[in-house]
């Protein structure tokens, strides 16, 4: 691809949403370079839902044909009880999220996910190894500072070093999560490991590629199938008055999890006793924040808006963020100040939203019996490669 353009954008962190935005920024001609801390580009080992809002936005940087192959489409939704796994619910996926909402529903490693994304980025623009730890503006440019003294200068420097942002703490100070008192374990299990009957009598029938979620007192476990099929992600949500970290690397083990959910259904324990590798950490609640921007220097993905994880759209939000701020810049290359500003002003209201819909659906889960979770729809049907409204900014 020919860079045609001037303007030079430096992103802080090599995520979600600093590769999507790499991708969006470069599909609009910018030069874009990575300044990652890590040693080596990866994810963690965990799965991510891709709503039918990412799913357009990936389509529209030419990834739908790997996504489709990247990740999993579950074809139907079930909901059973915590104690004896009878059925709250269930309904159709596979197809429905494209009739209605234009993209399609979908389950993924967050390391294949990452993969894809990163994929086709030229290697010598990515910087590995630089641990920001200061950011500023200085005559019409942004900066950023590295430990061990290293120093790099851009038209704009984008924020998108995750939850603990440090950019974040530069350009607004330090922040205070609340601890929520609850925590959750991440671990995979190959599919096999997944009951075929549950149910009183075993009158429920498990299908490997459902999307399966048990609703209990005090805790939510979701279950979905990774890539093709093979592998079954799950997410554990429990309250606990034990503080946990905010670090998805912090180990547990499989016996931890089993004690944990203590009286719930014996398929379910007997799943987590075949969880190998078991992580945990806690959720922290914050609120949403107004201003993203100070002078050349901007936010995106969790860094602008951690989120709690009761929606799944954390990584989507920084999905959106990434394509929007690419517009944004694409239209008013000449007026920076301008850009950054419509792209806050664009992304601010809705990644709100979702922050306080996450925190209402976290309390709902804390009743029993729950209240069902808000609806979705308008997040679904949000296709951020649609040119809003214009507005003057
Ligand atoms: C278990 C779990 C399940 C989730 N499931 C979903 C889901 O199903 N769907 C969904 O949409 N979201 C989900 N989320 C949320 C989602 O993972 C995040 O919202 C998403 O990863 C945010 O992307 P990001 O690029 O902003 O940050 P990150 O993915 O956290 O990336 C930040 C990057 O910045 C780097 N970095 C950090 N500090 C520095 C620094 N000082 N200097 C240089 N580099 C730095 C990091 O190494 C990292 O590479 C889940 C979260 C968790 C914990």
């Amino acid at each position: 691809m020919t860079l045609r353009r001037k303007l030079k954008v430096a992103i802080i962190g090599s995520g979600i949403g600093g590769l999507t935005a790499m991708r969006a920024l470069r599909q609009r001609g910018f030069e874009v370079d990575i300044y990652e801390r890590a040693q080596s580009l990866g994810e963690v080992g965990a799965g991510l839902q891709i709503g039918p809002n990412a799913y357009k936005v990936l389509r529209a940087l030419g990834l739908e044909h790997s996504l489709r192959n990247a990740a999993f489409e579950p074809k139907s939704r079930i909901v059973l009880n915590w104690n004896d796994a009878s059925l709250r619910g269930r309904g159709a996926m596979n197809g429905e999220d494209i009739a209605r909402f234009g993209g399609r529903y979908m389950t993924a490693h967050r390391a294949d996910l990452h993969a894809m994304l990163q994929e086709g980025l030229p290697e010598c623009n990515i910087h590995l190894g630089q641990h920001c730890v200061s950011v500023g503006a200085r005559g019409g440019a942004g900066y950023a500072r590295f430990v061990g003294g290293g120093e790099i200068e851009a038209d704009i420097v984008v924020g998108a070093d995750g939850i603990r942002s440090i950019v974040r703490e530069v350009l607004f100070g330090a922040d205070k999560p609340r601890f929520t008192n609850s925590m959750c374990w991440r671990c995979i299990l190959p599919m096999s490991k997944l009951p075929a009957r549950v149910g009183p009598g075993g009158s429920i029938t498990l299908t490997p590629g459902d999307h399966l979620s048990w609703y209990g007192p005090a805790g939510q476990v979701i279950c979905y199938p990774l890539g093709d099929g093979s592998r079954l992600n799950i997410f554990a949500g429990h309250v606990s008055d034990k503080w946990v970290e905010e670090s998805w690397s912090t180990p547990s083990s499989s016996e931890e999890l089993v004690a944990a959910y203590a009286g719930w259904n014996e398929a379910l324990l007997g799943m987590f006793a075949e969880s190998g590798d078991c992580y945990k950490w806690g959720i922290f609640d914050r609120d949403p924040r107004k201003h993203w921007t100070v002078g050349r220097v901007t936010l995106l993905g969790d860094a602008a808006h951690p989120t709690m994880p009761n929606l799944a759209q954390g990584a989507n939000m920084a999905i959106e963020d990434g394509y929007v701020l690419a517009r944004a810049l694409d239209r008013y290359e000449e007026d920076v100040s301008t850009a950054l500003t419509q792209y806050v002003a664009e992304r601010q209201p809705r990644t709100a939203q979702i922050t306080l819909q996450s925190r209402e659906n976290f309390r709902r889960t804390r009743e029993w019996p729950p209240a069902p979770p808000l609806d979705r729809s308008w997040i679904f049907e949000f296709d951020a490669t649609q040119e809003p409204e214009r507005s003057a900014p």
